[in-house]
């Protein structure tokens, strides 16, 4: 008897050992894929223009997943070393807390959630199981401890860290300038004294909701999709006396145009779509790609098949071409989702896919610097705290 119950013991911690050290792996090879793009060849002009590019993306959702971010990795879509290679010199990283099972665009509730069995898996700070906020705090530390041991890495919370940024890359350095996000104000847990804690570990630019309603506004992925609250308005007001970015990806119509009638500072769409290039319930009306172009907004388009409507480099040049012919080419920016449970046809390393794509539509060289990034740049340093 005793025997027996040595063995199942023994069972019991190989199984818990061997869950929290593949689990959270075999959930990232799983769904951060990339798709090999038959016959798509680059040209000479493409690769000697992307040479000279400073690529900026405002959403990736690198630091959810357990992975040294400075080593270069077969699986997911993004790292630091696919990063350099791909000619980036701006990354915006975004903290994804909670997301609900069974994910999808039409109704979610915040009643379950994938994120606490990967805080687990990824071996987060116990305090972040149970907390929205810490597991925030502690993507933000990935990427702060990952900045500080590498050259190629340089968290920035202000417009003259990020001008340092340039400054270096512009000298030969292979620096890339991070901005921290965070997909979904829950991360407050409804304290408006969170925000200051978020500002402090960083956080710079903020999505209000992600797949659900919460106590900021509706999603579009909500049950309700309904617009502003009281505490959201307040912390608005607050975001944008702190010079912290909102983000209105995952917004519903309604909490859109809410915070678009009380917004005085440029806002961004970090990674999305538009209807009128391709249908999906999360993707822009041109109304409101307007009112944001008004506001000197930026609406970043992403790489994956229900945002752009496949996934070759062509899908999302289409809709970057909507949106340029729509409103004007400045808006325009890149959204890739990579390492968001995406499938792209190109990752981090390969972004001259996308230079070529837009050659391929008739871009000017001009054009392309400022869709793969002078667009972006430009905005932070216009945007971030001074
Ligand atoms: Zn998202």
């Amino acid at each position: 008897m005793k025997k027996i119950s040595i063995t199942l013991l023994s069972i019991i911690v190989l199984a818990i050992i061997i869950f929290f050290t593949f689990a959270g792996g075999i959930a990232d090879k799983k769904m951060n894929k990339v798709v090999p793009l038959e016959g798509f060849a680059v040209s000479d002009k493409a690769k000697s223009i992307h040479e000279n590019l400073k690529v900026a993306d405002l959403h990736c959702d690198l630091t959810l997943w357990d992975r040294n971010i400075l080593e270069e990795h077969d699986h997911g879509q993004v790292d630091i070393p696919r990063l350099v290679k791909g000619n980036f010199a701006l990354q915006v990283f975004n903290a994804v807390i909670q997301t609900p099972r069974g994910m999808n665009y039409q109704s979610n509730t915040d009643e379950t959630d994938n994120v606490t069995l990967l805080a687990m898996t990824n071996r987060w700070p116990i305090k972040s199981w149970s907390s929205l906020c810490e597991r925030a705090i502690h993507q933000s530390n990935i990427v702060k401890e990952a900045a500080e041991v590498s050259p190629n890495l340089s968290l920035v919370q202000n417009q003259s860290e990020l001008q340092a940024v340039l400054d270096g890359r512009d000298q030969g350095e292979e620096v890339i300038a991070a901005i921290m996000s965070i997909e979904g104000l829950h991360a407050l847990e409804v304290k408006l004294e969170n925000l200051d804690r978020l500002y402090e570990a960083g956080y710079r630019q903020l999505g209000l909701v992600h797949f659900f309603d919460n106590d900021i506004g509706g999603s579009s992925a909500g049950v309700a999709k309904g617009g502003l609250t009281e505490f959201g308005k307040e912390i608005i007001r607050r975001m944008e006396e702190k010079k912290i970015i909102i983000d209105l990806a995952h917004s519903s119509p309604a909490l859109i145009q809410d915070v678009l009638s009380i917004a005085t500072r440029p806002v961004v769409v970090s990674h999305t779509g538009v209807k009128g290039a391709h249908e999906s319930p999360r993707n822009l009306l041109d109304k409101e790609i307007k009112q944001i172009a008004a506001l000197d907004g930026l609406i970043g388009i992403g790489f994956w098949a229900e945002a752009v409507g496949g996934v070759h480099p062509s899908n999302v040049v289409k809709s970057i071409r909507y949106v340029v012919d729509l409103v004007g080419i400045q808006y325009v920016a890149l959204g890739s989702d990579f390492d968001g449970a995406v499938t792209t046809s190109f990752d981090a390393s390969q972004m001259v896919f996308l230079t070529e794509a837009l050659l391929q539509e008739g871009f000017s060289e001009e054009d392309i610097t400022k869709i793969m990034g002078g667009n972006q740049i430009a905005f932070f340093l216009k945007n971030l705290p001074e």
